[in-house]
C-alpha cells in the first residue's frame, strides 16, 4: 500500500491521509473517494508523502478513484493551492472548484450517454403552427429543422429555457431521442473586420507574446472594437492548436454574445461554462475542455478553473466588472486569478474595460501590466452627447425631470427607442408614513422593506422576508402612507401615465425571474416592439440595442454619498457602460443624467469622455487615504445572533491581531465596527478592517491571525476572512 495526502471538501485547514493499492501509479490532481467518519466524499489527490504523522494501522483505505471525472491538471492545483493561501481558505474547499459540481458528491456517477434529439413527424407539423410570438420555440424550431439529430447541449445553448421547451415537446411526442451523431468537423474561415490600426497593433502584441506570460490591459472606449480584438488574438491561438479561456461577467454572457463568437470563428468548438448551466451539461462542458476538444471555453469567473491541457489565450472581458469577486466561501477575484494562471501557463492574458478598475491601472502604471489603447470608436459616429439635467425642478413629474421627458417624447416621435436606467444602489422606493415618520423596518435586518407594487407586497431584499402593504400606519393609524424614492416599477407606472401610447416594458430582476422571460425581453426589443426600457444594472451590459438612442438616468447622485470608497469609481463605470448603448449604430445617441451636482468632477470627466481625469482624481484620493490600489485590505466579517457574541469575539480578535501586527511590519488592524447593514436575517454583523500598505506582510499577518482565529472562534458565532474585499459592509 502507499500514502495518499488528499484534500476533502471540509472546513479544516488541513490534509487527510489514505492507503491506496501500491500497484497503480497516481498522480496529485487525481479524484478519489473516501469516508470521512459516517461520510463518503470526494477529494483530490494532493501530494504522495512517503510519511504520515498518523500510525499507518489507523489509515483508512481509499473506496475508489474517481475516473469518471476528469483530473485536476497539475495547474489548476497550483491555481487552487494559491487561492487557498491567498485567500485564506481550506484547500479542500477551494479545490471544490477544480471539480465539476456533478461529481462533488460522494458517490459514482452514472455513466451518461450525451443526450442527443431528432424532430418526428408530429413534432415537424406541430412547429410549423407555432405562434409568431414563440420566438423561443421558433429558435429551437430551426435548429432542429433539418431533420437530423442535435446535441442536447447545442440545443440548451439556444436559450435559458431551452430545457424546459424541450421536456415539453419530448412529452408530446414532438422531438425523439436520437443517437447523437458524430460532431461534424467543423471548418469555415474566421470572419472579422479588417483591424484598424490600434486594433492591429494590439493584436500584434497578443500573438507576439505567445507562449510567454505577459497581461495586457486593452483600454478601449465602448465600440473602440475591443471584442475584434479579442476575437483575433482567439483566432491566432486556435490556429496554433491551442485553446482560449475568455471570462466575461455573469450579466454579459448572453446568447447574443456566445452567436457573435460563433460567427466570427466558425471552424471552433465553443464550449459555456457558467453556474446556471445544469450540472449535467456543466460536466460534459468540463470534459470537453479537460479533453482539449472545447477550442474556445466562454465563461463566468467559475470557468477560470476549467481544466485547459491546451491553453493558449486567457481574456477577461469588462474586467472592472464586480461580478468578478465571489462573495462567499473562497471570496476570489477572477480576473486576478485569471492572471496567475496565465503566469503559471505562461501564456498571455488581456484585460479588457473602458474603465479600468483602479487596481488594474497601477499594475499598468507600475509597468507590470503593458496598455494596449483604442483610443477611438472603431464604428462611425460620435460618440452619444451626454447632459446633466436638474434632478429637481418645479416641472419634475414622478421624478422624471422636464429635459428628459421632452427628449423621450421626441425619441419616441421618430420611432427610436430610449432606456430608463435607475441605479439601484439604495434607491429602492419604502414605504413612509407622512404623519409620524414611521418607516416600513424588516424585523430580521437593519434595512428598509422594498415597496413592490405589483404584487401590493413589501419585501426584504436581503433576507426574502414579505409582508402585504398596510392599509394604516402602524405606530399611528394615519392612512397616508407614501412609496419614498424611486422603484422600477414605480416608474414605469408613471410612463404610462405620460406616454399612453408608448410600449413600455420593465427589465430588473423582479420582472426576469422567471426563466426564459429575459431572452423573450431582448429579442422584444431587438424585434422593435418595444419604445420605452426601465432598467436596472441589468440592461446596461453587453447588449448592442441598434435601435436604442436615447438614455436617460435616475439616482446617479446616490454614488456620491456612499459610504463605499468604490462608489464613485463603480458610478463612472455604469455611466460610461450605460452611455455605451445609446446610439452605437448609424444613428446618433443622447444620454441624460439627472443629478443636483452638475459640477462635480466625477460627472464632468464623463461629459468629457475623460477615464484619465477621473481616474487621476480617485487615485489622488486613494493616495491620501491610503486606500486600494495604494493599500492592501482584508475584512475579518463575523455574525452571530447575540450581539454579545460577536462584541467579545471581535474583541478578542482586535487584541490578538494587534499583537501580530506588531511583529509584521505596516499592518493596521482597526476596531470592530458594526457593518452598515448591522443586522441581517435575524445575525447581528459587524467586521474588522485590516490596512497593509503591501501584499506580503499582510499575507503573513492573516496567516497567523487565520490559526488563531481557527483555534478561538466560539461555536455562536460565524466569521469570514475576506481578502481584498470589494464591498466594505
Ligand atoms: P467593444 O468590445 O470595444 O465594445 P466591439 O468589438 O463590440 O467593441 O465593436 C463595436 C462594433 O464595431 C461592432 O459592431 C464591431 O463589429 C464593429 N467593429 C469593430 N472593429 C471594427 C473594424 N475594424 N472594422 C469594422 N467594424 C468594426
Ligand atoms: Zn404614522
Ligand atoms: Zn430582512
Amino acid at each position: 500500500m502507499k500514502l495518499l495526502r488528499v484534500a476533502l471538501p471540509v472546513p479544516v485547514f488541513r490534509e487527510f491521509d489514505y492507503l491506496a493499492p501500491a500497484a497503480e501509479a497516481v498522480l496529485p490532481g487525481r479524484c478519489v473517494r473516501v469516508r470521512l467518519g459516517p461520510r463518503r466524499l470526494l477529494g483530490v489527490v494532493v501530494d504522495l508523502p512517503l510519511e504520515s504523522p498518523v500510525p499507518r494501522a489507523t489509515l483508512l483505505a481509499i473506496d475508489s478513484y474517481a475516473d469518471d471525472l476528469p483530473q485536476v491538471p497539475p495547474d489548476v492545483l497550483a491555481l487552487a493551492r494559491f487561492a487557498a493561501d491567498y485567500y485564506q481558505y481550506p484547500l479542500g474547499l477551494a479545490l471544490q472548484h477544480a471539480v465539476p459540481p456533478r461529481g462533488r458528491q460522494g458517490a459514482p456517477l452514472r455513466a451518461e450517454k450525451p443526450a442527443a434529439y431528432r424532430l418526428t413527424a408530429a413534432g415537424a407539423a406541430g412547429l410549423r403552427n407555432l405562434p409568431a410570438r414563440a420566438s423561443r420555440q421558433a429558435q429551437l424550431a430551426a435548429a432542429l429543422a433539418g431533420g437530423q439529430s442535435i446535441a442536447r447541449a447545442e440545443l440548451l445553448a439556444n436559450s435559458p429555457a431551452a430545457g424546459a421547451v424541450l421536456a415539453r415537446w419530448l412529452a408530446s411526442g414532438w422531438i425523439e431521442l436520437a443517437a447523437p451523431e458524430q460532431d461534424p468537423e467543423r471548418e469555415g474561415t474566421a470572419l472579422l473586420p479588417d483591424l484598424n490600426a490600434a486594433q492591429a497593433t494590439a493584436v500584434q502584441a497578443i500573438v507576439a507574446a505567445a507562449a510567454s506570460f505577459q497581461t495586457f490591459l486593452l483600454h478601449g472606449v465602448t465600440a473602440s472594437g475591443k471584442t475584434e480584438v479579442y476575437l483575433s488574438a482567439a483566432a491566432a491561438a486556435i490556429a496554433r492548436g491551442q485553446q482560449v479561456l475568455m471570462l466575461v461577467p455573469e450579466i454579459n454572457l448572453t446568447p447574443q454574445l456566445a452567436d457573435r463568437i460563433r460567427r466570427a470563428l466558425p471552424f471552433a468548438r465553443i464550449v459555456l461554462l457558467h453556474s446556471n448551466l445544469p450540472d449535467a451539461q456543466r460536466l460534459v462542458a468540463w470534459r470537453q475542455a479537460a479533453e482539449g476538444d472545447a477550442q474556445f471555453v466562454l465563461g463566468t469567473r467559475l470557468a477560470v478553473f476549467a481544466p485547459l491541457p491546451r491553453l493558449g489565450l486567457v481574456v477577461v472581458d469588462e474586467e472592472h466588472d464586480m461580478s468578478y469577486k465571489q462573495q462567499d466561501g473562497l471570496r476570489y477575484v477572477a480576473r486576478d486569478l485569471a492572471v496567475y494562471r496565465a503566469r503559471l501557463r505562461g501564456v498571455p492574458v488581456v484585460l479588457g474595460s473602458a474603465t479600468p478598475a483602479m487596481e488594474t491601472l497601477w499594475q499598468a502604471r507600475a509597468g507590470r501590466y503593458l496598455l494596449l489603447p483604442l483610443p477611438e470608436r472603431a464604428i462611425a459616429g460620435a460618440p452619444p452627447a451626454i447632459r446633466l439635467v436638474p434632478q429637481r425642478d418645479k416641472q419634475t413629474i414622478g421624478g422624471i425631470a422636464a429635459a428628459l421627458r421632452a427628449a423621450l417624447a421626441a425619441n419616441l416621435a421618430r420611432g427610436e427607442q430610449s432606456l430608463l436606467f435607475i441605479n439601484r444602489r439604495g434607491y429602492a422606493p419604502s414605504l413612509l408614513c407622512a404623519a409620524c415618520a414611521w418607516a416600513a423596518q424588516c424585523h430580521r435586518c437593519s434595512a428598509r422593506l422594498v415597496v413592490h407594487l405589483g404584487e401590493q407586497c413589501l419585501r426584504c431584499h436581503h433576507c426574502g422576508h414579505e409582508e402585504p402593504v398596510p392599509r394604516a400606519c402602524p405606530r399611528c393609524g394615519d392612512q397616508d402612507l407614501l412609496p419614498l424614492g424611486f422603484g422600477t416599477q414605480r416608474l414605469e407606472g408613471v410612463l404610462r401615465e405620460l406616454f399612453p401610447a408608448a410600449r413600455i416594458a420593465r427589465v430588473d430582476a423582479d420582472s426576469t425571474r422567471r426563466k426564459g422571460t429575459w431572452a423573450s425581453l431582448l429579442q422584444a426589443i431587438l424585434d422593435r416592439e418595444l419604445d420605452i426600457l426601465v432598467g436596472t444594472q441589468m440592461m446596461v451590459k453587453g447588449h448592442d440595442f441598434p435601435g436604442l438612442t436615447l438614455v436617460g438616468v435616475l439616482g446617479a447622485d446616490n454614488a456620491l454619498y456612499s459610504a463605499d470608497f468604490r462608489a464613485t469609481e463603480r458610478l463612472f463605470a455604469q455611466l460610461t457602460q450605460v452611455s455605451g448603448r445609446a446610439g452605437r449604430a448609424d444613428l446618433p445617441g443622447e444620454v441624460i443624467i439627472q443629478t443636483d451636482f452638475p459640477a462635480h468632477p466625477l460627472y464632468q470627466s464623463l461629459l468629457r469622455h475623460d477615464y484619465e481625469a477621473h481616474a487621476e482624481s480617485l487615485l489622488a484620493e486613494r493616495r491620501q487615504l491610503e486606500l486600494p490600489p495604494c493599500s492592501r485590505l482584508a475584512l475579518l466579517r463575523a455574525e452571530a445572533a447575540q450581539r454579545s457574541a460577536i462584541e467579545s469575539f471581535l474583541a478578542a480578535a482586535h487584541a490578538e491581531g494587534q499583537e501580530l501586527a506588531r511583529e509584521s511590519g505596516g499592518v493596521r488592524v482597526f476596531p470592530a465596527v458594526a457593518a452598515r447593514m448591522a443586522r441581517r436575517a435575524g445575525f447581528e454583523r459587524a467586521h474588522i478592517l485590516v490596512q497593509s500598505a503591501a501584499m506580503r506582510p499582510l499575507q503573513d499577518f492573516l496567516g497567523a491571525w487565520r490559526a488563531w482565529l481557527v483555534d478561538n472562534a466560539p461555536r455562536n458565532v460565524r466569521w469570514a476572512l475576506d481578502v481584498d474585499p470589494q464591498e466594505l459592509d
